[in-house]
């Protein structure tokens, strides 16, 4: 015993002794690192992502998604990240690009700095939260590059507990809606069906008389009233529905309440909820979250979200918008330690420029590249 404590002593006065030298001498590396590799430098540009097909949900619809894409280069080494712009969350590719005008990466040394560079890209401006995930996700694309690993495996995640995506199945006629579940359901083990219309009892009949997959249902805050909001998600219950997003609007936080509280299926908010310090305000009117980069600010926040859903006991989803293979693969990294996965959005363009995280019989297969683990075509 007394040894072992004069073994322990010895060591930790060893220890306490190398700090100075370790601190001074990595200061002069750090300087010198810095001095020889140079400056980060971001770059971005606009594109137009194509849709395979028209995309409705309950209060709009449309062709093309136009995103920014960016890098940061450093040390030769290139971090991809994406800005996905729909336009009824507000933001531009004009208003990216002013925002990323004034980011000026060269006040750091490197990029393994995220925590202050981040801290200072949030504080540029407010909101702009598709801008902020652009320059979020390239640092973290750049940082596991320039450490060789892959985040889910920096994050300690099983990338064999990834979970199947749903795939969604826009509004549309019935008879479309059949078609499309015809196609597509064939190739998931859960579909997305967008609702919160007049027909939305017409819809799920179409798409049960072709499969009966299971469900995840969103209304995007369609469905006017929490009494009839709760008489759908027992319906819906029944017809094979296993979640139920955003029933009705983000402002009736109180219905919300109302509806979790009674609702036979878990209820997440996706509208009424956007960075991390919402979470709380949420805690018992709604079962969980949905977490999406571009509304949160990218792959940093979305990992402290989880973790203070997880320790309040709350569920989470992680969502997306319609984006290429960077900003999917970028989410998929924390599919591991998810309830509910929504990464379908590269599936749903035609020009897609990263090859990253694919989907193999409906589940999320993580690859073992560094960083989010994407390729350029
Ligand atoms: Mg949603």
């Amino acid at each position: 015993m007394k040894r072992r404590s004069f073994i322990k002593t010895s060591t930790l006065a060893a220890l306490t002794a190398a700090v100075p030298m370790a601190g001074a001498s990595g200061g002069k590396s750090k300087s010198r690192s810095s001095a020889s590799k140079g400056k980060m430098k971001l770059t971005y540009r606009p594109y137009d992502l194509q849709l395979k097909h028209t995309f409705t949900i309950a209060n709009s619809s449309r062709t093309i998604t136009p995103v920014v894409l960016t890098e940061i280069e450093y040390d030769g080494i290139v971090g991809y990240g994406e800005a996905s712009l729909p336009p009824y969350l507000g933001e531009t590719q004009a208003s990216v690009v002013e925002f990323l005008k004034k980011v000026q990466l060269d006040a750091f040394s490197s990029p393994f700095e995220m925590e202050d560079i981040l801290a200072y890209v949030d504080k540029i401006a407010e909101n702009n939260t598709a801008a902020k995930a652009s320059v979020d996700i390239a640092l973290h694309d750049l940082v596991g590059k320039l450490v060789n690993q892959p985040w889910h495996r920096l994050w300690g995640l099983d990338p064999a507990k990834a979970p199947d995506t749903t795939f969604t199945i826009g509004i549309d006629t019935p008879e479309i809606v059949k078609q499309k579940t015809e196609q597509d359901a064939p190739l998931y083990n859960i579909l997305k069906v967008k609702l919160g219309r007049a027909n939305d009892r017409e819809i799920i009949e179409a798409i049960r008389s072709v499969t009966s997959k299971p469900l995840a249902i969103d209304a995007n805050q369609g469905w006017g009233d929490k009494r009839y909001a709760l008489d759908m998600i027992y319906w819906l219950k029944e017809q094979g529905a296993v979640m139920v997003e955003q029933p009705v609007s983000k402002h009736r936080l109180d219905d919300s309440a109302w509806i979790t509280e009674r609702s036979p299926l878990p209820v997440f908010a996706d509208e009424s909820f956007q960075r991390l310090t919402d979470l709380m305000r949420l805690r018992g009117a709604f079962t969980g979250v949905n977490i999406k980069l571009m509304k949160c600010t990218g792959m940093r926040e979305a990992w402290k979200i989880l973790n203070l859903a997880r320790a309040v006991g709350m569920k989470v989803m992680i969502g997306c918008m319609t984006e290429t293979s960077c900003a999917i693969s970028a989410a998929s990294q924390l599919s591991p330690a998810v309830d509910w996965a929504d990464l379908d959005g590269n599936l749903l363009i035609s020009n897609d420029l990263y090859r990253g995280t694919e989907v193999v019989d409906g589940r999320l297969v993580l690859n073992n590249l560094s960083g989010i683990g994407v390729l350029r075509n």
